[in-house]
């Protein structure tokens, strides 16, 4: 008998020992019984529910739960149910370790080996499609296909990250990321939205290392946009908000300079103050990432003629917003590409960027403001709700 082994053994009796505790535990191979799922079980309510572990099938693979992000996205279905999707295991943001896997499972979506112990992701899981592959060009945003955490509940029931265990099924993709941090591997699936928009960025040919960039907005959507460009090697960036906590942390995360909009009455001097903080010249490139009306017809405000655009911002639909088409695009020809999820390219992508904003010491791990055990769900969700911190997440023990 190895030492691992053994390690395996003392730590299975231990856990024993300890008995009563409320996560069940797995190590060493070692599967509970049973798992804990938060099930949305009516608006603004969470419960925790204990379902058997299913049958790992022959193409399956059991993940033990260690973290997951909230979305907003979940924050709209805690409150709203707009998905029609009650009762459902929220949580497409997570991250864990292979506990059980089908023997038919060998690789990652990648082609990298997978085996128990790994931490992994999921991303897509394309029912109608499943030959497709990361290495498709084909613009097959996420938008299009089904995530873990937005599924219709099931006899498995544990097909959200919000749990103690999810059952990885046939068709689903999944990425070996056993050589990232929790912080990081938590953080995935939103910096990845800031990958793909700085890819659809890239495509009006005027972002460049020496462009001058404003990003309107430093929640996390903001704050990681400015990471991926400074990872990218842009170093004018102007970040624009409303709160100067958030706007000190725009420069943590690579903004050279930080304009306060509450600083400037009208728009007029917003620009002004935009156009100061660039040394007197207007960006040459802009991502909106509110989703706020007035800040999407303010943004035009602050790019050059022949500058561009990348709106992010209104992931749902926010309304409508008023600009002036001669003014605001026609005769300053501005070109504006909107960027909405990702696709699963741009998800290993973001393993790489991970690493790159980790090596030039950005603190991405900041992000993540609050962690809450699973128990404490429904706290999360109204943090996340009452617009506190930045990234909140679940982290099981
Ligand atoms: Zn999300």
């Amino acid at each position: 008998m190895n030492q691992a082994n053994i390690e395996a053994i003392v730590k299975q009796v231990l856990e024993s020992m300890a008995g009563g505790t409320s996560a069940p535990k797995a190590s060493g191979g070692a599967v509970p019984a049973t798992a804990r799922v938060a099930m949305l079980t009516e608006k603004e309510k969470f419960e925790l529910k204990t379902y058997p572990m299913p049958p790992v099938g022959d193409d399956d693979i059991l993940v033990k739960v260690e973290g997951c992000g909230v979305c907003g996205t979940d924050a709209h279905e805690f409150k709203r149910d707009p998905f029609n999707l009650i009762p459902v295991a929220l949580g497409h943001e997570g991250t864990g370790e292979i506990v059980k896997m089908g023997k038919n499972v060998k690789k990652d979506s990648a082609g990298k080996p997978l085996n128990v112990g790994d931490k992994v992701v999921t991303c897509m899981i394309f029912k109608d499609n499943p030959d497709i592959t990361m290495f498709d060009l084909n613009k097959q945003n996420v938008g299009g296909a089904d995530v873990y955490g937005l599924l219709p509940d099931d006899d498995i029931h544990l097909n959200g990250w919000f749990a103690d265990y999810i059952l990885v099924r046939k068709g689903s993709t999944i990425f070996n990321v056993s050589d990232l941090d929790l912080d990081s591997r938590i953080l995935i699936e939103p910096c990845a939205v800031l990958i793909h928009a700085v890819e659809r960025a890239k495509t009006t040919g005027i972002l460049r290392f020496n462009s001058r960039v404003v990003v309107q907005g430093c929640g996390p959507i903001g704050l990681i946009c400015i990471a991926v460009l400074r990872t990218m090697g842009i170093e004018n960036i102007v970040a624009v908000d409303g709160e100067d906590k958030r706007l000190e942390f725009a420069k943590k995360m690579g903004a050279d300079k930080s304009v306060n909009f509450k600083n400037h009455k009208g728009i007029e001097a917003l620009a002004k103050g935009v156009q100061d903080a660039f040394g007197g010249y207007l960006a040459d490139f802009a991502f909106q990432c509110t989703g706020s009306p007035v800040a999407h017809a303010n943004i035009y405000k602050f790019i050059r003629n022949g500058g561009g655009l990348c709106e992010l911002g209104f992931f749902i639909n926010g309304g409508d917003a008023t600009i002036n088409p001669h003014f605001d695009i026609c005769a300053k020809e501005i070109t504006t590409v909107g960027s909405w999820v990702y696709t699963l390219r741009d998800y290993a992508t973001t393993f790489d960027f991970l690493k790159r904003a980790k090596a030039i010491g950005l603190p991405m791990g900041d992000l993540i403001t609050h962690k809450y055990p699973l128990e404490e769900i429904n706290e999360a969700l109204k943090t996340n709700l009452s617009m506190q911190g930045l990234k909140i997440a679940i982290v099981n023990k």
